[in-house]
């Protein structure tokens, strides 16, 4: 892949960090993936203002505007038709201490671009439905900032992988199903979208904004309230969102299946509208 380093556009295997980079010794670094269509950044502006919100938060300063130059740049030379960009902001370089450098230090800035299979939407194919397992929401409770400390998801990923399964949604203490690793939960019940409130224990997705609008311009009720874990499996419909995962059924959780067992109407009628929607920000 074609990475874009601090400004210089280099092969993503040369680019070469320091282990005194705080991102490598605290996970001290923000990012966002961005999904690439036709050689456009779908969605690029709230993806940017995300990385805003997160840098702000971590008190990590960064030229957002440059690496949107940077980023446009490096996406045209890299030629990607169908892919993912990738952006990581760490605080930079400094001796190991908790508290943040008092000397100036520079964030290293890093934007790749990654080729990935069109969507299987694209082709006309329905997208296969996912199955999932529960595991315990390990994370820490500002899940708003889009940080590369993802420990907790990664282990909540490889307990789904080995269980055979291609997605874990977390659970909180209280009981609540917030989101999945990697992805945003959805659930139909009588005909309205219910999903988690976008407060500090999630995620905001970008995606799940995009379902919001997609929804309305079905005629679906959404309700912001989070889905219980021990109705999970009484619920009409469940779905995952993401960047990459786009929109995507889930038949099964935990070995039970939802619904039917195969991807609910509503979840088709909004992977149909996501579809319309790019294609029709394409023709623009
Ligand atoms: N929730 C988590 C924890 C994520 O890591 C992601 C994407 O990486 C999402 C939700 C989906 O967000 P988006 O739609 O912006 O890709």
């Amino acid at each position: 892949p074609l990475a874009n380093w601090n400004g210089d556009e280099m092969p993503l295997d040369q680019v070469r960090v320091s282990v005194l980079d705080r991102a490598f010794l605290f996970g001290d670094a923000v990012y966002e993936a961005i999904r690439v269509y036709s050689g456009r950044a779908w969605l690029l502006g709230e993806h940017l203002q995300r990385l805003r919100h997160s840098l702000k938060e971590v008190q990590i300063v960064a030229d957002v505007d440059r690496l949107h130059e940077r980023l446009a740049r490096t996406l045209a030379n890299s030629d990607v038709q169908e892919g993912v960009i990738y952006i990581q902001v760490t605080r930079g370089e400094a001796p190991r201490r908790h508290a943040f450098p008092k000397e100036p230090v520079t964030p290293n800035e890093l934007i790749y671009i990654k080729e990935v299979e069109p969507s299987p939407t694209a082709a006309g194919e329905p997208r296969p439905g996912m199955r999932v397992v529960t595991f315990p929401d390990w994370r820490w409770k500002r899940c708003d900032i889009k940080s590369t400390n993802l420990l907790a998801n990664c282990i909540a990923a490889e307990h789904a992988e080995v269980n055979g399964c291609d997605e874990a949604i977390l659970v909180h203490h209280d009981g609540s199903v917030s989101e999945g690793s990697r992805s945003s939960l959805f659930a139909v019940r009588a005909g309205a979208l219910l999903t988690a409130p976008a407060d500090e224990s999630i995620l905001p997705g970008i995606t799940r904004q995009l379902v919001f609008r997609l929804a309305d311009r079905i005629g679906l009720r959404v309700i912001e309230e989070a889905v219980r874990h021990e109705t999970l499996t009484q619920l009409d419909e469940l779905f995952l969102t993401g960047t990459t995962t786009e929109v995507a059924g889930i038949i099964d959780v935990d070995g039970r299946p939802i619904g039917d067992g195969t991807t609910g109407p509503v979840t088709a009628a909004l992977q149909d509208a996501h579809h319309r929607a790019v294609q029709e920000w394409l023709a623009t």
